[in-house]
């Protein structure tokens, strides 16, 4: 806010009250909203870069019937904070999996898992119900990780994730280069999967020499661990180009298409038969 004169504040970016006010009513409506079944998971398609579907991000929506939609930026934040991110992400993590057994036996899901669930007792056995109840086959699912999971208590994480890796199941770096440290993580050799960041995609068109370089030492060193990358948040064709001719060999964003219902994402394959 900008001092007018006068002693006059304008109060047009929300405050630290504000801030803390919102974060207090969405934690309020978070503890019922399961219950409520407020909650929808969305999915937005990953492409090759030849256009073929190879899976889909499950992308949690909520609708809260006093707030509104609340995006997921604002209240997964609220959710880790208050453990209320155990049982939510338990229930994506069923609901996409449960999605997925309708798909072509080859198209994958990828669900975006915190580092307070990873941490928590039950994750294993709740991955492996999925994967029985679903019936889907344990590499058709990836788990996508930031490497905040490796921040607290890297040893738990890693055991966590050897666990997982153990019934066949794909890991994938998320937000690649916008976190702390990488290389090492990489070392340990359980990810499948490295996603490069929009900012490099965006930067990368735009001729940016340090996204360039970067993005084309992320793809040479996935090459060599025998690691493919994903870039996010392609947005138009030239993007595309650009990320493609970097080496990049699937693509992910709003010009391949949005997050969608599932029976929009259903649609996709089911499209032909139907018309
Ligand atoms: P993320 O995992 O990095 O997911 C990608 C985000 O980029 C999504 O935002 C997606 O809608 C958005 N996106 C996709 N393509 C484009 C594009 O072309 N341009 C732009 N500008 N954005 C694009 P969304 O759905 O709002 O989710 C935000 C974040 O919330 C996710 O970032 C993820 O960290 C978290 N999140 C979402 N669902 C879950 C969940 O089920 N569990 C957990 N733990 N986190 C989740
Ligand atoms: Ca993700
Ligand atoms: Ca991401
Ligand atoms: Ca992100």
């Amino acid at each position: 806010s900008k001092d007018q004169g006068g002693g006059v504040i304008n109060s047009y970016e929300p405050t630290l009250h504000d801030q803390a006010r919102e974060r207090r009513e969405i934690e309020i409506e978070l503890r019922s909203a399961l219950g409520r079944d407020e909650f929808m998971v969305h999915y937005q398609p990953v492409v090759h870069s030849d256009g073929r579907v190879d899976g889909f991000e499950a992308l949690l929506r909520w609708n809260s019937k006093k707030l509104g939609p609340v995006s997921p930026v604002k209240f997964i934040p609220v959710a880790e904070d208050t453990r209320l991110i155990g049982p939510i992400g338990e229930w994506v993590l069923q609901t996409a999996c449960h999605e997925a057994a309708r798909w072509p036996s080859n198209t994958k899901v990828a669900v975006n898992v915190s580092a307070e669930q990873l941490s928590s007792p039950g994750f294993v056995a709740s991955v492996m119900k999925a994967l029985a109840h679903s019936g889907i086959a344990p590499n058709r699912l990836e788990l996508e990780v930031t490497e905040s999971v490796f921040l607290r208590e890297v040893s738990g994480a890693m055991a966590t994730l050897d666990q997982v890796r153990a019934l066949g199941v794909k890991l994938v770096l998320d937000d690649f280069g916008t976190g702390y440290s990488s290389l090492g993580y990489l070392r340990m050799g359980q990810f499948s999967t490295i996603k490069v960041d929009r900012s490099f995609v965006q930067g990368a068109l735009k001729g940016a020499r340090e996204s360039i370089a970067i993005v084309r030492a992320v793809v040479a060193l996935a090459d060599s661990l025998e690691m493919s990358t994903t870039a996010e948040g392609v947005e138009n064709q030239e993007e595309a180009d650009a990320i493609v001719a970097l080496g990049c060999k699937k693509l992910q964003g709003y010009h391949f298409g949005r997050p969608m219902s599932a029976e929009d994402a259903f649609a996709i394959f089911d499209g032909g038969a139907r018309r």
